[in-house]
């Protein structure tokens, strides 16, 4: 494990797995949207790594924006969602795409939903790299998924522990 810190760890999704489903997920998103154009709205910092690779899989016209919310502190959900940084464009009859890194409780989700649905998009879909169903409370339909995992807590390709660990290739599970 490359990494500032040591972790215990199980790999999930390696490199090859990540670039096959990014493909085929920009590959889905594209097909969806032959003839429009896109906002692809980012929640940092977790997806950062995961939209890097998606948007070069989509071929429709899009632009990137990033939304900042807090809503962990190290393992566990806070229950509470607070927005850091908001967006610079008007979505006001646009095409968004959320792309989140993991939907875990979806409250994060829920809360973004609400936030942006209120600023009238022309439509709003979600991509999720990972999806843990077993803890969904909110149940907001996710478009697009990646993978499903159960409850474990992972980190890389943009996810992290605690700030660290964001910068690896893979998905790993983190072992007690
Ligand atoms: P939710 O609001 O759905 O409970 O949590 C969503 C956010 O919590 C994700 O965007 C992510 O930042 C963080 N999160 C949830 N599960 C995990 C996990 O297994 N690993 C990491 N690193 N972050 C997670």
């Amino acid at each position: 494990m490359t990494g500032r810190k040591e972790l215990n760890y199980k790999p999930l999704f390696n490199e090859q797995d990540l670039k096959k489903r990014v493909s085929e997920l920009g590959k889905e998103i594209s097909d969806q949207y032959q003839g429009e154009e896109l906002i692809c709205v980012g929640v940092l910092k977790g997806s950062v790594v995961f939209m890097a690779d998606l948007v070069r899989a989509i071929t429709v016209p899009l632009q990137m924006e990033f939304i900042g919310v807090k809503s962990y502190d190290g393992t566990s959900s806070t229950g509470h969602v607070q927005i850091t940084t908001d967006l610079t464009a008007d979505i006001k009859g646009k095409n968004v795409l959320i792309i989140e890194d993991i939907v875990d409780t979806g409250m994060t989700l829920d809360y973004l939903i609400n936030l942006l649905k209120v600023r009238g998009p022309k439509s709003l879909r979600i991509c999720a790299l990972l999806s843990k169903p077993d803890a969904h409370i909110m149940k907001n339909d996710v478009d697009y998924v990646g993978y499903e995992i159960s409850k474990e807590f992972v980190v890389g390709y943009g996810l992290d522990l605690d700030g660290d660990f964001r910068q690896l290739p893979y998905v790993a599970q983190v072992m007690e």
